[in-house]
């Protein structure tokens, strides 16, 4: 079993805590690695790195400099790619094809910040005074959080890294406790390409202490976070203490609507997409999926039987199509949820319970479950099970597919499938949702923003705007000769 250190001023590090926890693949449920529990003064040790980082050589780097660096990162990531995907499938069992296509993306993610961190950011502004010259700048916040989970934890990483490091700040990675050791080895790699010491550190252990410690140290300036809407909801009211910027992505109920008119052979893919990829275990995951009446028997029927075909297994081989649950405790909120859709009288058409894999018989296996007949006020419509079931449901036209799609606590993302294009936009116009896909699901890229509505979350993540997510906006005044003539009047 390797032991792994927490990574800070580009080096393993013993913690001061002493402690570690295992870390276990979810196929086999075998213990493969250890990592460390960071204490209070671990984390106090890890902010007072990164805090020296950001008033140091870094604050020295010019945008140009920042640049170069996330391009040599990118491409030092993208020839580990093969190496990262496997780490991440060895900690989470999710498909070794998709964390190797994420992978590969991941060095156009920091060209795209690279092209960012030297693009113009400030404003001149036309003030009041004649004699007056106004400008703008921003700077970096200082030592940013990125606290991630454990179902995309490179990628999530990367949407916080790229935009943290382009416009210079620090960046302190608190993976989740399930999936640690792909993150250190990103700093590691990091560290290689030439990152000053401390400008990226990472620590390992539970949300609690290390997690809750971060979002209440004096020194860190920002929290950006990926997670649950409960613990989403823990770091905003521990940040708000210190007034920390905080950008939070949090759960999801997505709609995946189907309309009568939709191309049916292509929505059914975006349907087993949305639900089944990544055995669900997405934030954006279309969960609940809105029929229409006048075909909803046939798509029930087809998504049943599409579910039943899917290849559950080993999350190594190129022809499995769902791996495992992540965790031990994921897994038994998924089972319980099943559970709990029966008793509230959904009708189990596919799926319903685990799965056992030759070879990998203690693997955290679920078959993917459709539940028909669900009523939008059911729990297994409300609340966010973050694994592969569906809850279909039906509707009689666009007016009631837009009310039960937006009778939800959560606004993350949206799927319409319709053949008509001015409903496509006229239904997208009307989803309270941060991201609506049209006859498409399940897509996201640097180019363009993620993040919810209501308790989805707070703030945007990718696209241009990410950086204002880690820049504060300085407002400078230049006397022309304005002249202070009135001591007592600043507007004259
Ligand atoms: P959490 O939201 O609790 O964990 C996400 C990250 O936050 C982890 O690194 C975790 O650390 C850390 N953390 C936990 N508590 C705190 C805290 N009080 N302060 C600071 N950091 C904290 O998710 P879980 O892993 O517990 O999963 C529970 C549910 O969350 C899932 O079933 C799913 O519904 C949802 N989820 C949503 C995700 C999304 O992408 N929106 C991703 C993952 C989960 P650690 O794990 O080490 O405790």
């Amino acid at each position: 079993m390797q032991r792994y250190e927490l990574f800070i001023d580009n080096k393993f590090t013993a913690p001061l805590s002493g402690e570690y926890l295992p870390v276990t693949n979810p196929a086999t449920q075998t213990a493969f690695a250890e990592v460390p529990n960071a204490s209070l003064a671990d984390v106090d040790r890890v902010v007072a790195s990164s805090r020296a980082a950001f008033e140091g050589e870094w604050s020295e780097w010019r945008a140009a400099d920042r640049a170069a660096f996330l391009i040599d990162f990118g491409r030092a990531i993208g020839e580990h790619a093969e190496e990262l995907a496997q780490l991440q499938v060895d900690e989470n069992g999710k498909l070794i094809r998709e964390m190797v296509g994420q992978a590969k993306l991941f060095p156009e993610y920091f060209n795209y910040y690279a092209g960012l961190a030297q693009a113009p950011t400030g404003t001149t502004n036309a003030v009041h005074l004649k004699a007056m010259l106004n400008y703008t700048v921003r700077e970096p916040l200082g030592v940013v959080a990125a606290i991630t989970p454990w179902n995309s934890p490179l990628l999530l990483l990367v949407w916080k890294l790229g935009p943290a490091l382009a416009a210079g700040n620090t960046v302190i990675a608190k993976p989740s406790e399930v999936t640690p050791i792909s993150t250190l080895r990103f700093a590691e790699i990091a560290a290689e390409t030439g990152l000053p010491e401390g400008v990226f550190n990472v620590i390992t252990g539970y949300g609690n202490p290390s997690g809750t410690a971060l979002t209440t140290h004096p020194d860190v300036a920002k929290i950006a976070f990926t997670g649950s809407t409960s613990t989403g909801q823990a770091i905003m009211s521990a940040a708000g203490k210190s007034l920390k910027s905080v950008s939070l992505e949090l759960g999801g109920k997505s709609p995946n609507i189907v309309f009568e008119d939709a191309d049916l052979e292509v929505a059914m893919n975006g349907l087993v997409a949305g639900i089944f990829g990544a055995s669900g275990q997405t934030c954006m995951a279309g969960s609940r999926i809105l029929v229409q009446e006048s075909i909803y028997d046939r798509v029930v029927e087809e998504l049943g039987r599409r579910a039943d075909a899917i290849k559950v297994g080993d999350p190594q081989k190129e022809t499995t199509e769902m791996g495992t649950i992540a965790s031990p405790q994921q897994y038994e909120k998924v089972l319980e949820y099943i559970e709990i859709a029966k008793n509230e009288g959904a009708r189990l058409v596919a799926g319903g319970r685990s799965e056992t894999v030759e070879g990998m018989e203690r693997g955290l296996f679920v078959r993917p479950t459709v539940f028909a007949d669900v009523d939008n006020s059911m729990q297994i419509a409300q609340e966010e099970v973050f694994g592969p079931i569906a809850s279909v449901i039906k509707f009689t036209d666009e007016a009631d597919a837009i009310r039960i799609a937006n009778d939800s606590q959560f606004g993350l993302a949206a799927g319409v499938w319709t053949g008509n294009p001015q409903r496509s936009h006229r239904v997208a116009s009307k989803l309270r949702a941060g991201t609506v896909w049209i006859n498409n699901y399940r897509k996201t890229g640097y180019a363009t923003s993620f993040g919810g509505y209501k308790q989805s979350g707070v703030g945007r993540e990718n696209g241009a705007d990410a950086l204002r997510e880690y820049t504060e906006e300085k407002s400078v005044w230049v006397d022309m000769g304005q002249g202070v003539k009135d001591p007592f009047n600043p507007r004259a």
